[in-house]
């Protein structure tokens, strides 16, 4: 085998505007804009592989982007030398640097990636275990507003081609039903409907509005409390199939999810699950309990686009529901891609790497560098 060697870490930070002014969760929580770190990993012959995590603000799981790149100060001087395409010998390094902080190590872990691919001529796809030739359906994230106003949404979605659609809620248990009633009101065939209440509800307020919602809507409940022991609770009581995902960050979390048959379904983001390296893993783990997936990503740019959506090709279509569109959340573009949506659905680029060209004018000029 060639050598390669990481010969040096750029760490770039860029703020990604909410596309649509201010974006609210439940619990009053609000965001205008989220904090991406890009991270660049040149090999000694020249390859680059690119990378980015971008927490959802600080208030949404535990991470948050200054995190982000302390956790990279903490790990990236001991990765110098190493051989970027043994991602799971990179994963060993970081763990050895700094443990958890998922969020810090998934940008890297991401880099690695993009510079096996180059370094083999194979996107990214190939390598996390080869190309369905799925055409996956991309999914918006509809804000917490009123119904009629939900319902516009959607309706502005659905006239850009999304036919998955997420809608966050999880305050008053009437108004959320009024919500989703007026969210599947234009339901069109094959549409696939999240209703996320982003660990806000009590147990008791879910089963309210659960009662409140005419029977007979089809959608998915995600993350509708908080706690593990609220959410098994609610899941006792409810035959609406349930996601997790702020409950679904990790190994463990994944594999108790089917030992307590917590969930139907988990959302996975791979900078709260740690990388395509996790990513790959928690994959595996959902297909063979028979889970289903809804691939996404905290927030972020084209940059980590690409990262699920290699990801995402690579997940059977009786386990795949969507893929989550980051630019239906923010709107500065950061890298041009090799890819595109068309009639709502999504391919994996099949250039090597991730298929990412970074605008070097957009991510300006690096706020650390370690070599
Ligand atoms: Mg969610």
């Amino acid at each position: 085998m060639e050598e390669l060697k990481i010969a040096r870490i750029d760490v770039f930070q860029v703020d990604l505007p909410y596309r649509g002014g201010v974006y609210r969760l439940s619990g009053g929580r609000e965001y205008r804009s989220f904090d991406a770190t890009i991270v660049r990993i040149t090999a000694q012959n020249g390859i680059e592989g690119w990378g980015e995590s971008t927490p959802f603000g600080s208030n949404w799981i535990a991470s948050h982007a200054l995190g982000v790149r302390a956790g990279i100060a903490e790990i990236a001087p001991k990765l110098i030398g190493l051989d970027p395409r043994r991602v799971d010998r990179i994963y060993d390094a970081m763990d050895a640097a700094l443990i958890g902080h998922s969020h810090a190590k998934t940008a890297l872990d991401v880099a690695c990636w993009d510079i096996f691919g180059k370094a083999t001529g194979l996107p990214v796809c190939e390598l996390l275990g080869g190309r369905t030739d799925v055409k996956m359906p991309i999914i918006d994230s509809c804000p917490v507003t009123g119904p009629a106003e939900t319902r516009q949404q959607v309706e502005a979605f659905r006239a850009e081609g999304y036919t998955g659609h997420s809608l966050k809620v999880g305050d008053d248990p009437a108004i959320d039903a009024e919500r989703i009633t007026a969210a599947l009101a234009d339901k069109k065939p094959g549409e696939f409907f999240i209703v996320d209440a982003n660990g806000g509800m009590t147990v008791e307020s879910a089963l309210r509005m659960l009662r409140l919602v005419p029977p007979g809507l089809d959608f998915v409940l995600e993350a509708p409390c908080a706690t593990w022991r609220e959410t098994l609770s609610l899941r006792r009581r409810t035959d609406v199939p349930i996601f997790l995902d702020e409950l679904a960050v990790g190994d463990e979390s994944i594999i108790q999810i089917i030992a307590d048959d917590a969930a139907d379904g988990i959302g996975l983001k791979i900078s709260k699950n740690g990388g395509l390296t996790k990513g790959r893993r928690h994959r595996d783990i959902c297909v063979a309990a028979g889970l289903t997936i809804s691939v996404q990503e905290t927030a972020g740019s084209e940059i980590a686009l690409s990262a699920i959506v290699h990801l995402g090709q690579t997940i059977p279509e009786r386990n795949l529901r969507t893929i989550l569109d980051t630019r239906s959340v923010v709107n500065l573009t950061t890298a041009d891609v090799d890819f595109e949506v068309v009639d709502g659905r999504i391919s994996a680029p099949t250039t090597p790497g991730l298929g990412v060209r970074p605008r070097l004018d957009v991510l300006g000029s690096p706020v650390a560098s370690y070599y």
